[in-house]
């Protein structure tokens, strides 16, 4: 029969990897969950709306990326594609906001693009996120962004750089909107066709563009610092300000857009020096939107948040990631009940917190030591009758090959003793 093979550009987790998976999710609970944040987790199909009024319609996940399909019952759906709008549509389903002034979420979830799959780059990757709900303040820009890049150097992260920009609020982007269309509007005729439909629908994301014709146009285009407001650029100057208190490493991108529709004010993304992920080594990326829970059906509340994607993490932490063994302790029962008094030495010494693997099929001493070697085995523990009937087992360790008698009563503590 025809072996069947998982769907492009989206893999399984297998074998030794889910270690380094591990190291970092629970690194990242602890961590957040420390600055008060709280997991919340939702659907991975969401209405396909959602995303087109969230992320916004002439975004390239929206346009191009995007999983969607209509159901059986004539829905139109879609797999999410990130996290942000569907955290910020169940804030709003649920009356968060009734409940608390503040809301501090985060998610660790997969996330679904149709884009053209690369190292680095999946069709099925997982994203974990934090979104401060309710908080207009810089303070808690500065916060979030040194939570992500603190969690990222306790990772052992380094060469760790923050590309920080503001995009003003909906006044200041509408003049930079409108600066950018009489710019680009002299010059559309070297703009790629994409850009030149952006013009007219997201003339921001022109500069985001990596078409080498629309970055030479792109390069003299306005900036958007002159055309701020004195609110936005207060508001950056104290986010700078608290950054170099804390000697966060950022340096102000005034170009970067970023790809969703979303933002304000504050974004920012982070990078790392690192060869696994190729020139860009981009890892996380986010921002303030503070008009979404309003596009969503909720009361105007300032947000911000961001997502950085866990498979980039992993790939630049490498040896990193992995985290240091514990010991495996291999039991056998050799001689009469030998099977049963395994079990039940295994079952003593998982309860006491300690790993343990048992053998399911009977054999020689010396066929369960080479499958003891196998699974990586530390110590054997050797289950024999005699050394039962006076309460002991062989303890054999298998670096040296040595073998002493240990009392039942002291294995677990002895074995804890040499992890
Ligand atoms: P974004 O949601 O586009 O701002 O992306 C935030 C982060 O998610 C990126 O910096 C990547 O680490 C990760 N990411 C985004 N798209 C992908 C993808 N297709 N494959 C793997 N990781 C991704």
């Amino acid at each position: 029969m025809k072996m069947l093979r998982s769907v492009k550009g989206m893999h399984d987790i297998v074998d030794d990897e889910i270690a380094g998976w591990h190291k970092v999710e629970d690194a990242y609970r602890q961590h957040v969950e420390r600055y008060g944040y709280r997991e919340v987790r939702t659907p991975v199909l969401e209405p396909l709306e959602l995303f087109v009024r969230g992320i916004g319609e002439a975004t390239d996940i929206v346009e191009k990326e995007m999983y969607s399909f209509e159901d059986k019952g004539g829905d139109f759906l879609a797999l999410r594609p990130e996290g942000t709008a569907s955290a910020i549509r169940a804030y709003v389903q649920h009356s968060i906001a009734a409940k608390e002034g503040q809301t501090k979420w985060y998610y660790i979830a997969p996330m679904f693009r149709r884009e053209r799959p690369a190292k680095g780059r999946y069709r099925q990757f997982h994203q974990a996120g934090a979104e401060l709900i309710g908080v207009a303040e810089p303070t808690a820009d500065a916060e979030i962004i040194d939570m992500a890049v603190s969690y990222m150097s306790h990772l052992g992260l380094k060469g760790i750089g923050v590309k920080l920009n503001t995009l003003g609020g909906p006044e200041s982007r509408g003049r930079f909107r409108e600066a950018l269309v009489s710019f680009f509007q002299g010059r559309s005729d070297r703009l790629c066709t994409d850009c030149q439909r952006r013009l007219s629908t997201n003339p921001l994301r022109i500069l985001d563009c990596k078409a080498p014709t629309c970055i030479e146009v792109a390069q003299g285009a306005p900036g958007g610092h002159e055309l701020l407001s004195q609110d936005d650029r207060t508001h950056f100057d104290s986010l700078r300000r608290l950054l170099d208190r804390w000697g966060t490493p950022y340096e102000v991108a005034p170009s970067m857009v970023r790809g969703l529709d979303y933002y304000t004010r504050t974004i920012f993304e982070v990078q790392v020096d690192s060869e696994a992920l190729g020139t860009k080594g981009a890892i996380l990326g986010g921002g303030r939107y503070d008009n979404l829970v309003a596009e969503l059906g909720g009361k105007p509340t300032p947000t911000i948040g961001y997502a950085f994607g866990i498979e980039r993490l992993l790939l630049v932490l490498g040896e990193a990631a992995v985290p240091p063994q514990t010991h495996l302790i291999f039991v056998t029962g050799v001689g009469d009940g030998g099977a049963q008094r395994a079990f039940d030495v295994a079952r003593s010494l998982r309860g006491n917190g300690l790993r343990a693997e048992v053998a399911y099929v009977e054999g020689s001493l010396r066929s369960q030591l080479k499958r003891a070697d196998k699974f990586g085995a530390t110590f054997v523990v050797i289950a024999g009758a005699e050394e039962a009937a006076r309460g002991c087992v062989m303890l054999r360790d298998m670096s040296t090959g040595e073998q002493e008698e240990v009392s039942m009563d002291g294995l677990a503590a002895r074995l804890r003793e040499s992890q």
